[in-house]
């Protein structure tokens, strides 16, 4: 968990973090994290149990992700 010290948001991971921070200004600004979206224009993340993390996977997103490769066949010479 990254907590942000400009303004006490907690982030699930670095990634996260790193977009919500932009290196305009000072000492930098903190983005809305609602705001921040995607090249397809989805938000990045999404504010669960008081942590701004990525949105969940839905079943088929996930099964994709685990999908098993399936084996190659046994080789006879
Ligand atoms: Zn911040």
């Amino acid at each position: 968990m990254y907590g942000c010290r400009g303004c006490g948001r907690n982030f699930a991971g670095l990634g996260l973090f790193d977009k919500h921070r932009s290196p305009l200004g000072p000492h930098g600004t903190c983005l809305d994290p609602a705001g921040i979206t995607n090249t397809a224009g989805k938000p990045v993340m999404e504010l669960r149990d008081g942590v701004w993390s990525g949105p969940k996977l839905t079943k088929e997103q996930a099964a994709e992700i685990w999908k098993k490769k399936p084996t190659d066949p046994p080789v006879t010479v």
